[in-house]
């Protein structure tokens, strides 16, 4: 590992000056539960690291426009304890509890988690079901993208050179809906998503599906929206008819790999089994939300 620069800036003009105007790789560091592994194992060597816990806007969770903003640097158990945010996405709330054990979830923040890009993320799925935008922040000003346009694959995102996630925008909840997530994997805890599955939906007052987002995780370069699969959800009451055009919607477009952990076809089969479980758990929460 050769020298390297540690700035903490306060300020996200001062984050994205430093990350900007840095000659050689300059790096975020939030939790530094994936960056720090990397640097240790000689897979980045960066000559900066900006660290963005000191930031406000990138470690608070607010209420805004009816939704919720809350920063890249929160950690997953701050996420997980905000009881407001918890009520209204606890989708989002259990694939932030998933990530790694009690002292990982005190570190990892979902910005590291999207901005690290692996396939296998587990808040990633749950974002982009919730239609999640995030707010970036660079050299041109700040723009917004939808999470899905974030990880391009595997340890690669849509940032340019001196970008960060300086935030995620939670769109306000209608009535009668909710998310959820869920993921396989072949050990109780503390091991990655072989499969991952996150689902929002809206009911109407008769139990309809008027809106669904789809996404799988895990199985791709990326974490994929699956449109063919939400489609088969709207208009039905979610019954089993409907969650089984749905799984069968996200086993064809899983596209996995085959490893040590599950078999190409393995995965296929339980991409549709994940889909159809989350589905019927967001379901039945969106049946009981206010
Ligand atoms: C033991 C262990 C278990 C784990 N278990 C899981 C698991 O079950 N599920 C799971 O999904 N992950 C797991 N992880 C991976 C890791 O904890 C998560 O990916 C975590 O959310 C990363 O967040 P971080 O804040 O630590 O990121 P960091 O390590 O600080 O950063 C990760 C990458 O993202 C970049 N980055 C961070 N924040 C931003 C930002 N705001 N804008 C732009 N770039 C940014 C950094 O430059 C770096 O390249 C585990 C890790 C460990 C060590």
């Amino acid at each position: 590992m050769s020298e390297m620069r540690y700035e903490a800036p306060k300020t996200l003009e001062a984050a994205v000056a430093l990350l900007a105007g840095a000659d050689g790789v300059a790096k975020v560091l939030a939790g530094g539960t994936d960056i720090l592994i990397q640097m240790r194992g000689g897979r980045v060597d960066p000559a900066l690291l900006v660290d963005v816990k000191g930031i406000p806007e990138m470690t608070s969770i607010v209420a805004e426009n009816g939704g919720f903003r809350f920063g890249a640097a929160v950690t997953a158990m701050e996420l997980s304890e905000h009881k407001a945010f918890a009520k209204a996405w606890p989708g989002i709330t259990e694939a932030a509890m998933l990530i790694g054990s009690y002292q990982i979830k005190g570190r990892a923040t979902v910005g590291g988690n999207l901005c690290n890009a692996s396939p296998a993320a587990d808040s990633v799925p749950a974002l982009i079901a919730a239609n999640a935008t995030a707010s970036i922040v660079g050299p041109n000003g700040r723009r917004e993208a939808k999470v899905e346009d974030i990880a391009t694959g595997p340890g690669k995102n849509s940032l340019a050179k001196g970008e960060l996630v300086a935030s995620f925008l939670m769109p306000a909840r209608p009535a009668n809906a909710s998310d959820a997530y869920l993921r396989f994997i072949p050990r109780t805890e503390m091991d990655i998503a072989v499969v991952g599955a996150g689902i929002n939906l809206t009911l109407d007052a008769k139990g309809v599906c008027t809106q669904a987002r789809v996404c799988i995780g895990a199985v791709a370069e990326r974490a994929l929206l699956v449109p063919e699969a939400a489609a088969a959800l709207v208009g039905s009451s979610v019954d089993e008819a409907a969650l089984t055009r749905m799984g069968a919607a996200c086993s064809a477009a899983a596209r996995p790999i085959d490893d040590k952990r599950g078999t190409k076809a393995y995965r296929i089969k339980v991409t549709g089994v994940m889909a159809r479980r989350a589905a019927a758990i967001a379901r039945d929460r969106a049946k009981g939300a206010k």
